[in-house]
C-alpha cells in the first residue's frame, strides 16, 4: 500500500496560488483566506510573534511548555459553586463574628478583585491573543480566559451568597482611588494596543506587545493579585470566611499557572528576538515593577490602615518587594528591592492544594479522574 506521509512532508507547495507580494503578508488572525494547497507546516516555520506559519495548524507542537499548561489548567477545574457558603453566610450576617476593619479589608479585596478579572480577561480576548501568533498559547489563552470567567462568577456566587451589595462591590474600581489607580496603571499598557490597526513587527510595536504582558501577567496577576490572596487565606487560617478561601486557593492554583505561562511567553520571545530585550528596555520592565509596587503599598496603606490578623501594611509591602525580586529572577533581571525573607511563608504552602487537601476541612473536587463521570 502506499504510504503519502512521507512523501508529502517536506514538499514544497502543489500550488501556488498566492503571488509573492501577498505572501510576505502573514496571516495572523488564522481567518484570512485559505493559502490552499500550501506547504504542510514544519516545527520551525513556528514563532511566538509575527509568525508567518498557519496559526490554524496546532500540531506539530513547538512549544510543549504551552500544551503541558493547558492540560493543567484542564486537570484543575472546579467553580465556586461546589464551594458551600454556609459558614461564611452565618459569621458575615452574625453581629460580632467580624470586626469593622475585616469587613472593610473583604469587600476591598472582593471589590479589587472582582474588576480584575474581568481587565484580565478583556486583554487576553481583546489585546493579547490577536498578537500571540502560535497556536499551542492561543490554546492556553483560551483555557484562561474560561479560568477568568470562572473567576468571575466566582465574585457574583460570592456577592449574591453573602447578600453583599452589587453595584458597591463591581463599580469599587471606580471609586476607591487606591484599586482605581491600580487598574488605570495596568489599562494605559492595553490601550496602547487597543487601536484596530495595530500590528506588531516593528521593534516599537513588539515592546509595546512586551510591555502589556509585563504589566497583566507579571504585575497584575503575579505580583498584586498575591497580596490580595495573603488577605482572605490569612483569615482562612483563623476559620474565618473559610468558604471565600477556599475559593481563593482555587483562584490561586490557577493563578500561579496563568502567572507561569506569562513568564514563558516573554522568556521565549526574548529568546526569538534578542533585540527587544536591550538594556534600556530591562530597566523600563524594572521600573514598571518598581512603581507597581507603590501603587500596591497605597493600596495596602488604604485597605489595612490599623493591621489585620497578623498582616500590616508593612508586613504586605515586604511580601510585595519579596515577590517583585522573584518575578524579576523569573525574567532574568537584577532584583529591584533589597533582598528580603518571605514575610508569609505559609503562603507558598497554600499554593499546593494537595497537601492542604483537608485545610478548611472541605472537600476537594477531583476532576483528575474521567472515569468517576456518573450518567443519572
Ligand atoms: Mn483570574
Ligand atoms: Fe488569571
Amino acid at each position: 500500500m502506499l504510504d503519502w506521509t512521507e512523501v508529502e512532508e517536506d514538499k514544497p507547495a502543489r500550488f501556488v496560488l498566492t503571488p509573492p507580494s501577498v505572501k510576505e503578508e502573514a496571516d495572523s488572525t488564522g481567518l484570512g483566506k485559505i493559502a490552499r494547497g500550501a506547504a504542510r507546516v514544519r516545527v520551525d516555520d513556528k514563532a511566538m510573534i509575527n509568525c508567518r506559519a498557519d496559526v490554524n495548524q496546532l500540531l506539530p507542537l513547538k512549544y510543549r511548555w504551552a500544551w503541558e499548561k493547558y492540560l493543567s489548567g484542564c486537570n484543575n477545574h472546579w467553580m465556586p459553586t461546589e464551594v458551600s457558603m454556609q459558614a461564611d453566610i452565618a459569621l458575615w450576617k452574625s453581629a460580632e463574628g467580624l470586626t469593622a476593619e475585616e469587613r472593610r479589608v473583604i469587600k476591598r479585596n472582593l471589590g479589587f478583585f472582582a474588576a480584575s478579572e474581568s481587565l484580565v480577561a478583556n486583554n487576553i480576548v481583546l489585546a493579547i491573543y490577536r498578537h500571540l501568533t502560535n497556536p499551542e498559547c492561543r490554546q492556553y489563552l483560551l483555557r484562561q480566559a474560561f479560568e477568568e470567567a470562572v473567576h468571575t462568577h466566582t465574585f457574583q456566587y460570592i456577592v449574591e451568597s453573602l447578600g453583599l451589595d452589587e453595584g458597591e462591590l463591581f463599580n469599587m474600581y471606580r471609586e476607591v482611588p487606591s484599586i482605581t489607580e491600580k487598574a488605570a496603571w495596568a489599562l494605559e499598557y492595553t490601550q496602547n494596543l487597543s487601536d484596530p490597526s495595530f500590528q506588531t513587527g516593528t521593534r516599537a510595536a513588539d515592546q509595546a506587545f512586551l510591555r502589556d504582558l509585563v504589566a497583566f501577567y507579571v504585575v497584575f496577576e503575579g505580583v498584586w493579585f498575591y497580596t490580595g490572596f495573603a488577605q482572605i487565606l490569612s483569615l482562612g487560617r483563623r476559620n474565618k470566611m473559610v468558604g471565600v478561601a477556599e475559593q481563593y486557593q482555587y483562584i490561586l492554583r490557577d493563578e500561579s499557572i496563568h502567572l507561569n505561562f506569562g513568564v514563558d511567553v516573554i522568556n521565549q520571545i526574548k529568546i526569538e528576538n534578542p533585540h527587544l530585550w536591550s538594556h534600556e528596555f530591562q530597566q523600563e520592565v524594572r521600573q514598571m515593577l518598581r512603581s507597581a509596587a507603590e501603587l500596591e503599598a497605597a493600596y495596602g496603606r488604604d485597605t489595612m490602615p490599623n493591621g489585620f490578623l497578623g498582616l500590616s501594611a508593612g508586613l504586605c509591602e515586604q511580601y510585595m518587594h519579596f515577590i517583585a525580586n522573584r518575578r524579576c529572577a523569573q525574567l532574568g533581571l537584577e532584583p529591584v528591592f533589597a533582598l528580603t525573607e518571605n514575610p508569609f511563608p505559609w503562603m507558598s504552602e497554600a499554593m499546593d492544594l494537595k497537601k492542604e487537601k483537608n485545610f478548611f476541612e472541605t472537600r476537594v473536587i477531583e476532576y483528575q479522574n474521567g472515569g468517576s463521570l456518573t450518567w443519572e
